[in-house]
């Protein structure tokens, strides 16, 4: 039986369901709600795409009591961009509980605001370890009523280093609650975690059929160390290039390699865990919506992004663990379109590649490419262009108040207005590249909302 109605779920998670138009369970929600339901600890193996958030999501609000004015669920992630998404996709389900107080804390924000929303306890929290960690233990945050603790992509966590953090918050809390574990990969480190804080786990693991796997062509290139950056600008001058994501093992060579293909041409931008979140933010913001077609990044930059199949993954150096090349080719390939990850391995690198041919139980196919130095500049633009307005949801901006001053007064198709990012404090709007100086004068001289904000162009 897959059918959500045979699960014992409150009417208004029922309606939120069939709202969101799930007829049936997924493998991995029909394995673990049953157990979570009955209040079981479980540890599930679960991939992004699996509707494993559905399935802790309806978990924790069926625990809930509304009524109760304390913290009841805390939902651990790796990353912010990943909280957003878990606390988006909760807010959905619980769109027919009323009066659910779900909040985020997240790290690289400013904690005064989120001082001042904990002035009351919400019901949930969803949040990365260090800033819930922290919040725990000032006191802005009480641990002492939580029911359900999630650890979400807690293979992730253990990779970022948030380890102690996570036992820290466990000690902080609840002695008795439900802990849900939802990792991709299932290594020796998850299970020891699971030792820790689980009791008497319920076990799931859904394989992934074969057709539903994603398919991934996957190339390695023998290149001398010399010639990798001709090599990567020829590999993104083609239709792939137009959007792709390059993995550097070392954050100098992120910021090298994208500053040499700007100078080339091509539209590429940094990404690495150094920088300040509002960067971070940005360069997200402009890949996402394609002002940017070439994103270079580390692997822990890279980390729960929430990006899209993307049609090329680039590696400019092998990954030093096979593991981690797994992870970076999944950026690839998904949701039914055949991906292309090339990996650039000089002879120094054989070793690594050896040790990635050996964990996937399948040789590697090499291929060749005659490495040409470059010919005069390529000039590949991006297809659209970010404008930023200085005002945001603290000025009850929303996406539908910027698309309505670029179509009305501004005189925009809506055909030619890409994708439309708020945050707190600003928004981003991506417009067609050759209606972007118009639009950015017409939105100068408008007001959206009825009101004058600053306007200005990125990049
Ligand atoms: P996740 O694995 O949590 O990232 O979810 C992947 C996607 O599947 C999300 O867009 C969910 O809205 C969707 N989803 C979750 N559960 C179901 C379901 N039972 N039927 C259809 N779609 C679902």
């Amino acid at each position: 039986m897959t059918a959500f109605n045979t699960l014992p779920l409150k009417p208004a998670l029922l309606a939120s369901v069939e709202t969101l138009g799930y007829t049936e369970m997924t493998p991995v929600q029909a394995q673990s709600l049953p157990p979570m339901l009955a209040g079981r600890d479980v540890i599930a193996q679960a991939q992004t795409g699996s509707g494993k958030t559905a399935a802790f999501g309806l978990s924790l609000l069926q625990s809930i009591d509304v009524d109760t004015i304390r913290l009841q669920a805390l939902v651990l992630c790796p990353t912010r961009e990943l909280a957003d998404q878990v606390s988006k996709a909760l807010r959905k389900l619980a769109a027919n509980i009323p009066n659910v107080k779900l909040l985020t804390l997240c790290g690289g924000m400013p904690l005064g605001p989120q001082l001042a929303s904990l002035s009351h306890d919400p019901h949930i929290v969803v949040g990365t370890p260090g800033r819930v960690q922290e919040h725990l233990k000032r006191g802005s945050l009480h641990g002492g009523g939580i029911k359900v603790l999630v650890l979400d992509e807690a293979d992730r966590m253990l990779d970022m280093g948030f380890s102690e953090a996570i036992d820290d918050i466990v000690g902080r809390i609840a002695k008795h609650h439900q802990t849900l574990l939802f990792s991709a990969t299932y290594p020796e480190e998850i299970r020891a975690v699971s030792q820790r804080v689980q009791t008497d786990p319920v076990v799931v693991t859904v394989d992934t059929p074969a057709e539903q796997k994603p398919a991934i062509e996957q190339q390695f290139i023998e290149v001398e160390p010399a010639q990798k950056l001709d090599a990567l600008a020829q590999l993104l001058a083609g239709e792939r290039g137009q959007h792709a994501l390059v993995f550097c093992n070392m954050r100098r060579d992120v910021d090298a390699v994208a500053q040499e293909l700007d100078r080339r041409g091509y539209s590429a931008l940094a990404l690495h865990g150094d920088m300040e979140q509002r960067d971070r933010d940005e360069v997200l913001v402009r890949f996402a919506n394609k002002s940017c077609n070439v994103l270079v990044a580390t692997d822990v930059a890279a980390r729960g992004l929430d990006i899209a199949a993307l049609p090329l993954v680039l590696c400019y150096d092998v990954a030093h663990d096979p593991d981690t090349h797994t992870h970076r080719i999944g950026r690839t390939g998904r949701a039914g379109e055949t991906g292309l990850a090339i990996t650039l391995c000089t002879p120094r690198e054989r070793p690594k590649a050896a040790n990635i041919e050996e964990a996937g139980g399948v040789p590697l196919s090499w291929r060749t490419l005659k490495v040409a130095p470059p010919r005069g500049k390529t000039l590949q633009l991006a297809p659209m262009k970010t404008l930023v307005i200085d005002a945001g949801r603290q000025d009850k901006l929303r996406p539908g108040d910027i698309l309505g001053a670029l179509t009305g007064d501004a005189g925009l198709d809506a055909k030619d207005i890409g994708k439309i990012d708020v945050f707190a404090t600003r928004a981003y709007v991506a417009i067609g590249r050759a209606l972007a100086a118009k639009s950015l004068e017409r939105l100068r001289a408008g007001r959206i909302k009825g009101r004058n904000f600053r306007v200005r162009p990125l990049g």
